[in-house]
C-alpha cells in the first residue's frame, strides 16, 4: 500500500510552502488509496513548539487534509512525534556503536569552519576532511570536549535513485569528507538520523517534499540501507518562491494559514491557488481538497519538475 509523509517542524505557523508540500502527499494518498501520516519532527527542542505543533494540525483539519496516523495514536512502530521516539533513534545509534559504524568527532566549530571554507571544499553539504576518524583509542582517551558521532562512511559508494519528478540521481559519498553527524556533541540527533529512521520504521513508500533536501536524500538512502530496511521512492516538488527567489517562509509577511483565513480567504481559496501555482489549473479557481482528490490528479500539476515556482 503507498504510504505517503507530511513531516514538518513545529517552528512556526503553517504556511503556504508547508500546504503545498502536505497537499501533494495527501493527493498522492488518495489518488493511490493509500494513506498519508503525519510526522511531527521536533527534535530540536530550541526551536519547536508544542503551540505551533497544535495549530498545524488545526490548520490542516480546517483546509480538508487529513491524516491517517498522526500525533497522539500509537501505531506498530510507536508514535509519530519524533521526541517521543529517542528510545528509537538511540537504540540504532547504540547497535552501530556496537559494530564499529561511528566514531566521535571532538573537532571544534572553528576547525570544522576551517575546512569547510577551504578552497574546492565549500560544496553544498558541510564536506569533513576525515581528521578524528583514525584516532586511537588512546588519542580519544585524551580528549576532553564532548564528542559529536559521525557516520563511517564506506566510500566510495554509489548512490542513485530515481526521482519522482526529476528522474535519475546519482551521488557518490566519500570516506571521511561525507562521514557526517548523525549525533551532535551536545547530544542532539541529527535530522538526517531520525528522518531516515522514522521513514523506514513507518513503512513510507513515497517521500514527497520540497527540492531543499534533495541533497539528503543520498545520506538518508545510505542510512536506510545499514539499517536493513527498504529504501522509499523520493519525489523533489519545487519550492514557492517570492519574485526575488526566496523561498516562502517566516520571512515573507501574510502567507500563514491564519493570516490569509483572517484575510477572508476559503480553504478553497487557499488549494485552488496552489492547484494554479502548480500548474494543475489554468485559472485560480476555489476547490475544496475533497474535490482536488476527485478531479485532480499528481500528473497534472505541470511543474513539478522545477526547482522552484515564483508565487508572490
Ligand atoms: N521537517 C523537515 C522540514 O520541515 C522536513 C523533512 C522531510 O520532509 O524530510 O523542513
Ligand atoms: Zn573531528
Amino acid at each position: 500500500m503507498v504510504r505517503t509523509r507530511f513531516a514538518p517542524s513545529p517552528t512556526g505557523y503553517m504556511h503556504l510552502g508547508n500546504v503545498w508540500v502536505a497537499l501533494l502527499n495527501w493527493l498522492y494518498a488518495r489518488e493511490h488509496n493509500g494513506q498519508m501520516v503525519l510526522r511531527m519532527e521536533d527534535i530540536d527542542r530550541a526551536r519547536c513548539h508544542e503551540e505551533y505543533a497544535d495549530a498545524l494540525m488545526e490548520d490542516l483539519e480546517w483546509l480538508g487534509l487529513t491524516w491517517d496516523e498522526g500525533p497522539g495514536g500509537t501505531y506498530a512502530y510507536g508514535s509519530a512525534v519524533q521526541t517521543e521516539r529517542m528510545d528509537y533513534y538511540r537504540s540504532i545509534l547504540d547497535s552501530w556503536v556496537r559494530e564499529d559504524r561511528v566514531y566521535p568527532c571532538y573537532c571544534t566549530r572553528a576547525r570544522l569552519h576551517s575546512i569547510a571554507s577551504a578552497p574546492n571544499l565549500g560544496e553544498e553539504r558541510p564536506v569533513y576532511d576525515g581528521h578524528c576518524r583514525y584516532m586511537t583509542e588512546e588519542e580519544r582517551k585524551k580528549q576532553t570536549k564532548k564528542p559529536s558521532l559521525r557516520i563511517k562512511v564506506e566510500g566510495p559508494v554509489q548512490i542513485s535513485f530515481d526521482d519522482m519528478f526529476h528522474g535519475h540521481q546519482e551521488h557518490c559519498l566519500r570516506s571521511g569528507a561525507d562521514d557526517f553527524v548523525v549525533r551532535r556533541a551536545d547530544g542532539l540527533m541529527a535530522y538526517q538520523l531520525a528522518c531516515a529512521a522514522d521513514d523506514a520504521a513507518m513503512g513510507i513508500t513515497h517521500v514527497i517534499r520540497g527540492c531543499d533536501l534533495l541533497s539528503s536524500t543520498p545520506i538518508q538512502i545510505y542510512l536506510i540501507r545499514l539499517m536493513g530496511k527498504t529504501v522509499p521512492s523520493y519525489g523533489h516538488v519545487p519550492l514557492l518562491c517570492d519574485s526575488d527567489g526566496i523561498r516562502l517562509s517566516k520571512r515573507q509577511h501574510g502567507i500563514t494559514v491564519r493570516e490569509l483565513k483572517e484575510k477572508g480567504w476559503t480553504a478553497g481559496d487557499i488549494i485552488g491557488q496552489l492547484l494554479y501555482w502548480g500548474g494543475a489549473l489554468e485559472q485560480p479557481e476555489p476547490m475544496t481538497a475533497e474535490d482536488t482528490a476527485r478531479t485532480v490528479k499528481i500528473e497534472d500539476f505541470r511543474f513539478l519538475s522545477k526547482e522552484n515556482v515564483t508565487v508572490l
